[in-house]
């Protein structure tokens, strides 16, 4: 499925219904996020159905360093030599030399239905093949037409993308539409403040289109939902 012009968005039910986008730019692939299998498998496979090969992809920007979203990382700079790209305060989690920060252990009320999923999988402690990050991403950064927003809350160095000319917002993590919609898994999110500030930030872009870190884009009333999110 395309988002806008070029912008690809791949993903099943693994990792939690995790999504990751694949982003044709100036004749040249740029990912983000890398699903959570460490074959890589979906990610090739698109990256084939788009009439390309592995070395057409030239960079892969990392949202941040949870297991779901690193699973494919070494597999792919095997296949592409793509470089790797994350912020500063995720960059030595994604090349294996720091475990990710735990979490609340007791999930919030909703969230005890599927808890014995969520140890498993998406403590997002889990080990990933690591690789090491060639380049730091900072608010402001551009990359692949997509603006680099930092947008703290959920982990200390997640990364947002905003497309301004598209109005598609990719939030990573920082909203979720999977199990259900929500300002990120809250049991997950380990600065609440900066979280919110995150959001509110987010809800003042006025996207059209939002696509999260877990589960579908929002296609429809995307602003009005994300203003949604933020707490008066
Ligand atoms: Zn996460
Ligand atoms: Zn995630």
């Amino acid at each position: 499925m395309e988002l806008a012009p070029g912008v690809h968005i791949i993903g099943g039910k693994s990792g939690g219904h995790v999504r990751a986008f694949l982003v044709k730019h100036g004749g040249e692939l740029t990912l983000i996020d890398t699903l959570y299998g460490t074959d890589a498998g979906a990610v090739l496979t698109e990256i084939r159905r788009l009439g390309r090969s592995p070395s057409d992809l030239k960079r892969i920007a990392i949202t941040h360093a949870h297991r779901s979203h690193l699973g494919g990382l070494a597999a792919l700079k095997r296949e592409s030599g793509a470089r790797i790209l994350a912020h500063e305060w995720e960059a030595d989690i994604v090349a294996g030399e720091r475990k990710a920060q735990p979490v609340t252990i007791l999930p919030r009320l909703p969230l005890r239905a599927w808890f014995p999923w969520q140890v498993g999988l998406a403590l997002g402690r889990g080990k990933h093949p690591p690789a090491p990050v060639d380049e730091v991403l900072a608010d402001g950064d551009e990359l692949a037409g997509f603006q680099v927003l930092h947008v703290p809350g959920h982990t200390p160095g997640h990364l947002a993308f905003w497309a301004p000319e598209h109005g598609l917002l990719l939030t990573g993590d920082a909203i979720a539409t999977w199990p259900r919609f929500e300002a990120g898994w809250p049991a997950f999110t380990l600065n609440a403040e900066e979280h919110e500030a995150s959001i509110r930030r987010m809800a003042g872009l006025e996207p059209r289109t939002v696509a999260v870190g877990h589960g579908d884009p929002i296609v429809k009333d995307a602003a009005a939902r994300v203003h949604s999110l933020v707490n008066s």
